[in-house]
Formats: C-alpha cells, sequence, structure tokens
C-alpha cells in the first residue's frame, strides 16, 4: 500500500486535503491524474447504467435536504456506529472493528484492554441553515445520495414517463462523519456515491436483485478489475437492515484485506413508504394494465467511486525489471489501467525538441487526437524517460514523432509514427491518418 500512496502523490493522483495545514482526516483531494481517473469511472459507470438504456433516467439532487427526510427514511434516529473510548490513550474506536487477544477486545492505538461500553454515534453531520442557529433550522450533509430519488420519485415518474420496471440514477457527492477513517481513501468522511434505485413489480424484487449482481459484475470487469479479486458475499439475515429482502456485496482483494465496493440490495417498497407516510403526499404507481395501485419495490446497486478508484489503482499497480539494449537493468513502475478509464490516453512526442519540423508534426497530431480522447504532450527529456514517465501515469499508448515521420530515411515511412503500447512495450509503425480509428475503440 505504501508504494501506491507515495506513487499517487508524487504523480498527481491523490494529495491529503488542506496538506499545508497539517492535513484533514477523511478527506482527500484528486490531482490532475486522479481526477481524470475518477471522472471516466463515473462516466463509464453514467453510460452504461443511465445512457445505454432505456429503462433508467438521470438525476441530481441538492446535498442539503430538509430535516424532514432524514426523520422519515430512519438516518436520523438510527444511521449510527457503536463507539468506544480507549480509557488509556483516549482514542474513539468502532466498536465493531476491534481487534481481539485471546478474546478480550483491544485498543489497536495502545493495546490497551480498558474501554467504555459502546454507545451509538451518529455519523451525519449536522448543519444549520440560515441565520438561525437552533433546532428548527437543524439539517445534515446527505450520508447517500438514495434518498433525493426517494423523494423526487413521483416527480421523475411523472415527466420521465417510464413504466415499471425503470430505474433512476444519480452520482453525488454523501459525508459521513466516520469515527476511524482509514486505509487512504477507502474510508473517507467525504466521498462519491454512484447509485441506482430500481424500481419494480413485488413479485420481481429477487429476480432484479440476481440480475443487478450480475450487471455490477460486469461493470467491474469491463473497467479492468480481475475476476479473480472480485466476490460476491452473500450478506447474512442478521447483519441485513430489517426492510431488506436480500443484500450481495460486492467485494475486492485490497492489500489490506477483502472489502467491500458496492452493495446491492433489494430494499422491497421500505423507502418510499416511510416518505409517503411522513409526508403525506402519494408516492404509489398506477399500472394501466391491472388497473392496480401500489408502492413499487426497489432494488439499489450503490456503489462508492473512490473504492472503485482504489481498486483500480491497487489493480494496476506494477513493477518489473527491464533491461536495455546496453545490458542496464532497472525497475518499471507502470499502472496497467484498462485504456478505457486511463486518465492519459495517450502521450504524444516529438523526438527531439528543438527541431521545428518534429514538433510542428507533433502538435498536429495532438489536434487531430484531442477531440477524441485526452493527450499529452511532451518534449522534454529522452524518449525513454518520457515512455517511463507515461507508464506511471498508466498512459496506454505512445505516439513519437522522428525522422522517418519526415520522410528522411523512407519515403514510404513519410507520415507515419512509432506507436509504443504500455503494456508490452512493443512498437509498430502506424499512419498518421489511421491513428484516431486505431486508438479510439480501445479507448472507448
Ligand atoms: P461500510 O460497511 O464499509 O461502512 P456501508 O455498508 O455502510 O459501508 P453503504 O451504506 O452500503 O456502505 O454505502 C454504499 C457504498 O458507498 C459502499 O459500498 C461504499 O462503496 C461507499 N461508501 C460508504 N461509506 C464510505 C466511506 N466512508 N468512504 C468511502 N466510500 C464509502
Amino acid at each position: 500500500m505504501e508504494k501506491i500512496v507515495s506513487l499517487c502523490k508524487r504523480r498527481g493522483f491523490i494529495f491529503q486535503s488542506s496538506e499545508i495545514y497539517g492535513g484533514l482526516n477523511g478527506c482527500w483531494d484528486y490531482g490532475p491524474l486522479g481526477v481524470e481517473l475518477k471522472r471516466n469511472v463515473k462516466d463509464y459507470w453514467w453510460r452504461v447504467m443511465v445512457r445505454e438504456r432505456d429503462d433508467v433516467v438521470g438525476m441530481d439532487g441538492a446535498i442539503l435536504m430538509s430535516r424532514a427526510v432524514w426523520k422519515a427514511s430512519g438516518h436520523e434516529e438510527t444511521f449510527t456506529d457503536p463507539m468506544v473510548d480507549c480509557r488509556t490513550c483516549k482514542v474513539r474506536l468502532r466498536a465493531d472493528q476491534l481487534p481481539e487477544k485471546h478474546g478480550v477486545k483491544q485498543c489497536p492505538n495502545c493495546g490497551g484492554k480498558d474501554l467504555t461500553e459502546p454507545r451509538a454515534f451518529n455519523l451525519m453531520f449536522k448543519t444549520f441553515i440560515g441565520a438561525t442557529e437552533d433546532e428548527n433550522s437543524v439539517t445534515y450533509l446527505r450520508p447517500e445520495t438514495a434518498q433525493s430519488i426517494f423523494v423526487q420519485f413521483k416527480n421523475v415518474l411523472d415527466t420521465a414517463r417510464k413504466k415499471l420496471p425503470f430505474g433512476i440514477a444519480q452520482i453525488g457527492k454523501a459525508f459521513r462523519n466516520e469515527i476511524n477513517p482509514r486505509n487512504y481513501i477507502f474510508r473517507s468522511r467525504e466521498f462519491e456515491q454512484m447509485e441506482l434505485e430500481y424500481f419494480c413489480r413485488p413479485e420481481q424484487g429477487m429476480e432484479f436483485l440476481e440480475y443487478w449482481k450480475e450487471e455490477r459484475i460486469k461493470f467491474y470487469e469491463n473497467i479492468g478489475l480481475s475476476r479473480e479479486k472480485l466476490h460476491v458475499l452473500t450478506v447474512p439475515d442478521t447483519d441485513r437492515a430489517f426492510y431488506s429482502k436480500g443484500t450481495y456485496d460486492i467485494e475486492y482483494d485490497f492489500p489490506f484485506g477483502r472489502q467491500e465496493l458496492e452493495g446491492v440490495a433489494y430494499r422491497t417498497d421500505y423507502d418510499l413508504k416511510q416518505h409517503q407516510g411522513a409526508s403525506g403526499k402519494p408516492l404509489d404507481y398506477f399500472d394501466e394494465e391491472t388497473k392496480q395501485r401500489f408502492i413499487p419495490h426497489v432494488v439499489e446497486p450503490s456503489a462508492g467511486v473512490d473504492r472503485t478508484v482504489l481498486a483500480l489503482l491497487c489493480n494496476a499497480y506494477d513493477e518489473e525489471t527491464v533491461t536495455d539494449e546496453k545490458g542496464k537493468s532497472e525497475t518499471r513502475i507502470v499502472m496497467r489501467f484498462h485504456p478505457r478509464i486511463a486518465p492519459v490516453k495517450v502521450g504524444v512526442f516529438p523526438l527531439l525538441k528543438n527541431n521545428e519540423q518534429l514538433v510542428s508534426k507533433a502538435r498536429e497530431i495532438v489536434a487531430l487526437l484531442r477531440p477524441q480522447m485526452n493527450v499529452f504532450y511532451d518534449e522534454t527529456g529522452a524518449i525513454g524517460r518520457r515512455y517511463r514517465r507515461q507508464d506511471e501515469a498508466g498512459t496506454p499508448f505512445g505516439v513519437t514523432v522522428d525522422f522517418e515521420t519526415l520522410g528522411e530515411k523512407d519515403q514510404a515511412l513519410l507520415d507515419t509514427v512509432t506507436l509504443r503500447h504500455r503494456d508490452s512495450m512493443k512498437q509498430e509503425r502506424v499512419k498518421i491518418s489511421e491513428l484516431a480509428s486505431v486508438l479510439l475503440p480501445q479507448v472507448q
């Protein structure tokens, strides 16, 4: 893990929030490469979950909502983790994550066994709306995006004119005042979720639970996570929310252990029923065919953007020993991202920076490819060094403009470039006019 964290800082994937002031625990900033990686994850999710489907529409709800929402959903009362204090070193800990020695729970910080009884700690960040800070102005930063979907169910249904089964999808920030943020960006206090609420008839709930579990695994495979490192946990009855009839956790083998990436839960009609009851507004569905009116059931695949990014970073990191033509060996660090989610798709390099013809040809290629993909132009340093820099950024392709491109050695090679593949380091000669059509299908 340290190697990944260090590469992420060195190459501008992820920085600690407020670093120059000593950092803010549980909050992270994404740098130039990180933001592209994260955006590619969200864009691909949106593409396959919303744009390429007839039965799903999107929305983008506000982070702040009426306090009444959190009362009705049960979050104000029960969105808690059990917390204990270590009386020896005074740290606060999650009671359900304490290590045990000979059956006795211990403080992971000092090894002390003098712990308080667990008490419920609400994970929502409280805030005040407006100029007066009193009980009437209290609300919370949302701890999940799902509730705005439930609350807007009727508006979306009426305007999108969808029939069951159909879904509403959303990507957005969520906040939880985690007792122990840890494992880098895995458990943060501010993070992003990609959630789908898929509404269906009651008798279809279990079937769609299976369907979405399978679809979601395909998603992770399609962004390059190794199938052997992905696992499905059937959440046991005792650990499931009381309203859920079935829940799967999709897990990934992180370097710090097997942990949840996403929950896929059949939530029955709990959420809509709660909001209908509390608001007094109907949130039901009228079935034209059967002339029945009922509250739809819902299956929810709920994924974390940051956890997905972390899995991608862990999955991509690789070190290998390479030997150059002179027999010199060195370690090559390479991020083997799937081209689809790689932050930069192609690096374009003129062989020499002080040759005007090489530079202008390289600039032409940048202009040609840029409307279709993220391109990085680099003219400084030896070509081998430039390749290594892009290996660390996970750029799958490199295009080098050399003297052959200018037709100086062989007229037949005029307007061709060297295309270098990150993973194999193999090089081939490709016509500039064919570059976009060679690269595009691989990076989309
Ligand atoms: P955990 O048990 O790990 O706290 P959870 O079961 O409470 O997670 P859900 O409420 O199901 O999580 O949230 C759905 C998804 O949101 C999770 O699968 C995860 O990807 C993401 N998520 C939840 N909490 C955090 C967090 N503190 N930091 C980053 N991502 C999170």
